[in-house]
């Protein structure tokens, strides 16, 4: 018999034995998935829905935040399956590495940090990090039987209604759990600014989401307009000039150049100023967006050409390229919007966890609204380092909680927006 999986539940075979929260469980899945009323009691005397995989807490996602996440949960004696469950909905391990371009090597990558409790040595940096970080992440989830259940896509996390329970519904089935981390990241939602005249324009349009390397026909002799302030924006220009017509950058505000060496100290505060936005539930911004661009031997060589010579944000598209609001135009053949992601969070939109400011507000990773969901690799945390340490917070949390027994969780307070 498998524990846990929600193909036997939608099929109505077997038991499931779950630990939910420390005391053992026996969920039997006779009954079909959907029907509110099917509660039935676990062995500890609580109230389950029966037909469902109750766990202690289902993590959503595995990049960087939800492996951290998944390895503290496990060291701290729960097991992976039966006290909790982590869900992917990508094919394979390495979170968003495995969809990032061929060229961004892993040689190239700076400042990536290792998943708790497993070193990654001795990877050649000529290769795609898609590839190191994805056999990275395959060796770490074996080596400590995390049992990532994949490809499952979480359509959305609700209020049971009951016994301080949280739905999880999935494409292959649903789960109840006493808390979720939440550790999506934000590659799937990439952010293209709307810009008048964008369905006007002949030629091709991509975001880094989708960004192939350089050698691709959208770029290779062609007229290209990179988009964007960020460390995504440089490469591509560096990379694309290689084998443009003609390469122009356009930004809203003029980047900042970092000259000297980024310390631990100024990391930090960069950290803490996307920090304070969360605490005062206002949309995170990127960490890279308040620590600068590294000015690097090859950078300072791109200004020195005019690669990096940058143009101020144009006012629409026109068939044939960009038009700012003083009537300038630059002809395109392609334009690459290098404008960054947003964070993965629609499925938690039946919680109703968001503030005025459009943003949710977070004490460490708990959110203020529901202390039973946590927020891991978003906006401060929102890099390798934070997502390691936001996964050890968010479990020290989630076991204060649950240790608190059989304590109704308090009800959601209604939304503000
Ligand atoms: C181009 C680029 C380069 C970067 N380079 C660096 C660097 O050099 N150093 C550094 O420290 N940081 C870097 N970062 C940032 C770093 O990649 C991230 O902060 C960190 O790796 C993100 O980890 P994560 O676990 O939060 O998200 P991800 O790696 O995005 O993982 C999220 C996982 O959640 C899954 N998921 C999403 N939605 C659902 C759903 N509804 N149901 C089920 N599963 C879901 C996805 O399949 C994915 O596997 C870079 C980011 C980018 C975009």
């Amino acid at each position: 018999m498998r524990e846990g999986d929600p193909s036997d539940v939608a099929r109505g075979q077997g038991a499931t034995r779950t630990r939910a929260g420390g005391a053992a469980a026996l969920v039997t899945d006779a009954v079909l998935l959907g029907d509110p009323h099917a509660r039935g009691k676990d062995s500890g005397g609580r109230m389950v829905r029966r037909g469902m995989n109750d766990v202690a807490v289902v993590v959503v996602g595995a990049g960087q935040a939800g492996l951290s996440s998944a390895y503290h949960l496990r060291r701290t004696g729960w097991e992976p399956g039966t006290d909790f469950v982590v869900l992917d909905h990508s094919p394979a391990p390495g979170g968003a590495w495995q969809f990032r371009w061929p060229t961004l090597t892993y040689g190239r990558v700076h400042g990536m940090h290792a998943l708790p409790g497993m070193e990654l040595t001795g990877a050649d940096p000529g290769r795609p990090s898609s590839e190191v970080i994805g056999e990275y992440f395959a060796a770490y989830e074996r080596a400590f039987a995390l049992r990532v259940r994949r490809p499952v896509d979480v359509r959305e996390v609700r209020d049971a209604g009951w016994g301080g329970r949280l739905v999880v519904r999935t494409a292959q089935g649903d789960w109840t759990a006493r808390a979720v981390i939440n550790a999506t990241g934000t590659w799937d939602r990439p952010f293209w600014p709307r810009v008048p005249g964008q369905e006007l324009f002949r030629g091709r349009q991509l975001h880094t989401a989708q960004y192939p390397g350089p050698r691709s026909d959208a770029f290779k002799g062609r007229r290209v307009v990179v988009v964007g302030g960020g460390t995504s924006a440089v490469q591509h220009l560096l990379e694309i000039a290689e084998v443009a017509r003609e390469t122009l950058w356009v930004t809203r505000r003029p980047p900042r150049f970092r000259s000297d060496s980024f310390g631990e100290e100024a990391g930090r505060a960069a950290v803490a100023l996307v920090e304070e936005r969360v605490r005062e539930g206002l949309p995170p911004r990127s960490v890279v967006s308040v620590t600068g661009l590294p000015m690097t031997e090859q950078v300072r060589r791109a200004r020195e050409s005019g690669v990096l010579e940058r143009h101020p944000m144009f006012a629409r598209l026109a068939e044939d390229g960009v038009v700012w609001a003083d009537g300038g135009r630059a002809p395109a053949d392609t334009v690459l919007w290098a404008t960054g992601f947003r964070p993965v969070i629609d499925h938690l939109a039946p919680l109703r966890l968001r503030e005025p400011g459009g943003g949710i507000r977070l004490e460490g990773t708990r959110v203020s609204r529901d202390p039973r969901i946590h927020l891991v690799g978003y906006g401060p945390s929102a890099s390798t380092i934070g997502a390691n340490r936001a996964g050890r917070s968010a479990v020290r949390d989630v076991r204060a909680l649950l240790a608190e027994g059989n304590r109704e969780v308090p009800a959601v307070s209604p939304a503000a927006v």
